[in-house]
Formats: structure tokens, sequence, C-alpha cells
């Protein structure tokens, strides 16, 4: 059986298309995976997606998105894509664990996923003092001390904006040169509240059992360690797109993001579509990602009722 449409993906881009293309009738198939709920099920509370006056618990947010597409007719599948064909319609798609699967139109919202550092006390304390997203998490610390890791332009951007918040904020750099633009660290450099520890490489983030209490980093040069004693630590080395998977198959920027044409969800592949965090290093919300979830339905279904325009002045002929 051949779908009209397969969303890989299960943030709020693909959950948002979805929506959208279940209500037009176009029974789109969703394959939920390896982090079913994407980002959003790392945080804790949402405060800035419209809609939800008292904020919304991240898990909670994505769950009630997955019932709406449910409703209108939505179908859910759990898998890997192991490998695309998109050499010719309809694309052929290989999922561990199921029969190959046939669709007309594609959207691909899987996102991008942040890096983590990979140090002792980072993965069981997400969510309680560490975090990836200033700007999701920043206003829980209020006149807090905080630390963040990273020497790039995102690290001095989400610096920046915590001083908003918080009463302190220290740059962690494993080297003594910073990555990010003059203009970034220049303004990063003349903000009062920010503090810098760098050439130091993390190496544990302690909790008292509650909560993050501090970093324990490493001085490259003495090889000596220091506690630095922070409520909480911002992880700012980046992001990976999950695009391994149509590696030479989609056309992509050199850090992995899908390229669209502008204005549209369109990639270079017809009937390919792209959507949210895997197409967008710039933005990265939920609301923006959603946005551009409803724009790829939008897309696929306009495609699609294009090409059955096409088929029918042919009949005519
Ligand atoms: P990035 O430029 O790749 O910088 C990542 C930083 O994290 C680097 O300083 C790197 O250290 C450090 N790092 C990476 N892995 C690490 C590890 N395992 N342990 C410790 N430190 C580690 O990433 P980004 O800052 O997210 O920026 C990505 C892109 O978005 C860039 O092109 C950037 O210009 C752009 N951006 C622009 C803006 C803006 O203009 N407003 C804001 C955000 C991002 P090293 O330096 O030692 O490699």
């Amino acid at each position: 059986m051949t779908h009209k449409a397969v969303i890989l993906g299960t943030g709020p881009a693909g959950l948002t298309a979805a929506v959208y293309l279940a209500r037009a009738n176009m029974e789109p198939v969703v394959i939920e995976g390896p982090e079913p709920g994407g980002q959003l099920t790392l945080t804790t509370e949402v405060e800035n997606y419209p809609g939800f006056p008292e904020g919304i618990m991240g898990p909670q947010l994505m769950d009630d998105m997955k019932k709406q597409a449910e409703r209108f007719g939505a179908e859910f599948k759990r898998g890997w894509v192991e490998d695309v064909d998109m050499s010719e319609r309809p694309f052929k798609l290989k999922i561990n664990g199921m029969d190959d699967v046939e669709t007309d139109t594609l959207i691909i919202s899987t996102g991008a996923s942040a890096k983590m550092l990979g140090i002792p006390g980072e993965k069981e304390n997400m969510g309680k003092g560490v975090s990836t997203c200033a700007t999701c998490d920043g206003f829980f610390f209020r006149d807090k001390k905080l630390v963040v890791v990273g020497g790039g332009d995102s690290a001095m951007e989400e610096a920046n904006f915590l001083t908003k918040f918080a009463s302190e904020v220290q740059i962690v750099h494993r080297r003594n040169e910073l990555r990010a633009s003059k203009i970034m660290q220049d303004r990063a450099k003349a903000n009062e509240k920010i503090t810098w520890a760098l050439n130091k490489t993390p190496v544990e983030m302690e909790s008292d059992g509650m909560k993050i209490s501090a970093l324990r980093v490493k001085d490259n040069d003495s090889g000596e360690e220091e506690v630095i004693e922070t409520d909480g630590i911002f992880v700012a080395i980046g992001h990976n797109p999950n695009t391994e998977f149509v590696k030479g198959k989609l056309d992509m920027d050199d850090k992995g993001y899908l390229l669209v044409e502008p204005g549209t969800t369109n990639t270079n592949v017809e009937g390919v579509f792209a959507c949210g965090d895997v197409q967008d290093a710039k933005y990265r919300q939920a609301i923006t990602a959603a946005g551009t979830g409803c724009m790829a339905a939008m897309d696929a279904e306009r495609f699609l009722e294009g090409e059955a325009a096409i088929d029918w002045s042919h009949t005519l002929s």
C-alpha cells in the first residue's frame, strides 16, 4: 500500500504536520524515532508556547499534540529509519522491524539533538538544573548563579540572555580562545554579570540529591580540579541535526541542516518536505517548529493536489 504522506519525527513540527494532514484526510503515517516527542520531552515547564497562560509541561504538550493528531486519524508507528530511496516516487522507506513503507510525499521533521558533554551527572540531572535551552528554562533561575558551557555563539547568546534572570553567569570553555564571533564575544565581555573560566574541561556535574549544586572542572595546564558552585548548568556546545540517513540524498549545509527553498518547506527532491529544527539552526523554538510543520503539511497537500490536477487534464485529452 502506498501512503499519501509519511512524517518522520514526533516533535512539534512532525505532530503539527500530522494534525493538518489528518484533518485534510491525507491519513498520515507518523514514524516515532528514538526520541518520541523530541527535545521538549527533555524540558520541564514550557511557558512560552502560546495558548497556555499557566504554562504546560513539555512532555504533556507533546502528548496532547499526539492525541490531537490521532483524533483525526493519524497513525503512529515506532521505528528507526534505516534507509530512504528518494530516486523515484513512491518513495521507499526501510524502517527497522517493519515491512518497507511506500509514500507519495515525505515530511522530514527529525529535529536536532543538542550535543551533550557526556560527563557523569549530566544525564541524570537533565531538567533538575541541567538544560540545553536558556530561552526555555532561564526564567526559573531568577537571582541564581549559573554556568554556561561552551565557547561558540550559542554559549555567548545563552549567557547574555541568562543575565536577565541570574545574579551571575560563568562561562566555562575548554580553550583560552573563544570560537564565537567577535561581536558576540564583545557583548559577553561587556556584560558585568558574566565571569569566565577558560581553558577548563568539565569533568563532573554534582547534585545535592534534588538538583544541581556544582560543576567540577579540570584546568588544562595544571591538571588541577576545581569545583564551581552553581544552581544550574546550561550546556551550549552545539546541535546536531538528525539527517545522517539522508546524507548525499538531500541538499544540506556544511553542518547537516537540510536546505529548503526560502518561504517554503520544499527540499531539492520534489515531494520531500522538511520542517522544524532539522532545517532551522537559527530559531529552534517549539512554536517556530510547529509553524513550519503546518507549512510542510500544506506544501505536501498542495503538491498532491497539483499532481491530481495534472493527471485529470491528461485523462481528458
Ligand atoms: P559551535 O560554533 O560549534 O560552538 C560549539 C562550542 O562548544 C565550541 O566553543 C566548542 O569548543 C565547544 N564544545 C564542543 N564540544 C565540546 C565538548 N565536548 N566539551 C566542551 N566544549 C565543547 O556551536 P554553536 O555555538 O551552537 O553555533 C552553531 C552555529 O550557529 C554557528 O555557526 C554560530 O555562528 C551560529 N549561531 C549564531 C548565533 C547568532 O549569531 N546570534 C547564535 C547562536 C548560534 P571549541 O571551540 O574548543 O571547539
